[in-house]
């Protein structure tokens, strides 16, 4: 069996209700600053996963997909070819950006974007870890249409590991794994909502037109703001949260387009041979709880540490490949 093959079983239980505080958790709002580090552009475009024509061709894998594992004898060739048409067709549609997004007066990424970038993070480093015969994992995959890019995606593959293309089929309620909990899946609200993350230093020194790539970049050295509202939260819930963020190992996380492409873990041909793509770091500059009234008065840092903690110890610890991603 190759290991693309290996299909993992998902960790899930009973999904957290949403509609009601319950006892022991609160509901946080949490201020992040980001930055743009010195070795590293930014340019956050069109999204085509988000192009309903795109949603219908992804559901095709899944589906495929599906019939496959299934066991099913299946056309092979007639099954591509298919698929090759409605690739193309997708590519005809999708018209590729070149501006940053800008609203008014204001650019931003959008949250969606760092949203998805966050909640993958996650699901990556809640790997597939080996128990007997068996592979276990806490966290499934939402979009299983990411099968289709990790297969082809081969700098994805270089940054992330290989073992991110074993199989995990998505959740569906009453039970749901630890991301789909906090983060939602079909007929599940999410319990996390990300603004949009605003560019705060001047439009005049933060945008550069790099014309041998042809868009609109942010520039080294810029900063955003984001912010995040969650509710119904424990704290190893929000350890995860941080998780994704990279706030414990203070790296950046990967936002946007050209991010494999310039990257130093997956490459060594970097652009106009010194910079990255796509490096965003967060620092979390303040939080504050709202109608629940749970917490402690403490310190933006004894907030994190005390998420730190209780995600160390928790079952789900042995399960956390930390370092997953991780920029030095
Ligand atoms: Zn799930």
């Amino acid at each position: 069996m190759s290991e693309r093959n290996i299909q993992v079983e998902i960790r899930r239980k009973e999904f957290t209700p949403r509609e009601y505080l319950l006892p022991g958790r609160f509901n946080l709002t949490l201020k992040f600053e980001a930055l743009v580090p010195g070795s590293s552009y930014i340019f956050s475009g069109a999204i085509p996963e988000q192009l309903p024509e795109a949603k219908n061709f992804y559901d095709g894998i899944d589906k495929l997909k599906r019939r496959i594992l299934s066991g099913e004898k299946l056309h092979l060739e007639e099954e591509t070819k298919r698929l090759l048409n409605e690739v193309y067709a997708l590519k005809q549609k999708f018209k590729k950006s070149t501006n940053f997004p800008k609203l008014l007066n204001s650019y931003f990424i959008p949250g969606s974007s760092i949203k998805g970038a966050v909640r993958s993070s996650i699901e990556y480093k809640l790997k597939p870890t080996k128990v007997g015969d068996s592979f276990i994992s806490y966290s499934c995959y939402i979009a299983e249409s990411s099968f289709l890019d990790k297969l082809f995606a081969k700098n994805h593959l270089t940054f992330w590991g290989d073992d991110i293309s074993y199989f995990r089929f998505s959740c569906s309620v009453p039970k749901v794994c630890v991301v789909c909990d906090l983060f939602g899946t079909q007929s599940l609200a999410s319990r996390v909502s990300f603004s949009d993350a605003l560019l705060t230093s001047p439009t005049s020194t933060s945008l550069e037109f790099l014309k041998d790539l042809n868009i609109e970049a942010v520039k080294p050295n810029s900063k955003f703001n984001l912010r995040v509202d969650a509710i119904n939260l424990n704290f190893v819930e929000l350890g995860l949260l941080f998780l994704g963020f990279e706030i414990f190992s203070r790296s950046p996380i990967l936002i946007g387009s050209f991010k494999y492409r310039y990257n130093p873990k997956v490459t060594k041909k970097l652009y106009r041979d010194r910079f990255s793509f796509g490096l965003l770091k967060f620092n979390l500059v303040d939080f504050n709880e709202f109608i629940s009234s749970e917490l402690p008065k403490m310190s933006t840092n004894e907030l994190v540490e005390k998420a730190k903690e209780e995600l160390l110890s928790s079952e789900l610890s042995n399960f956390i490949d930390y370092n997953k991603g991780v920029i030095s």
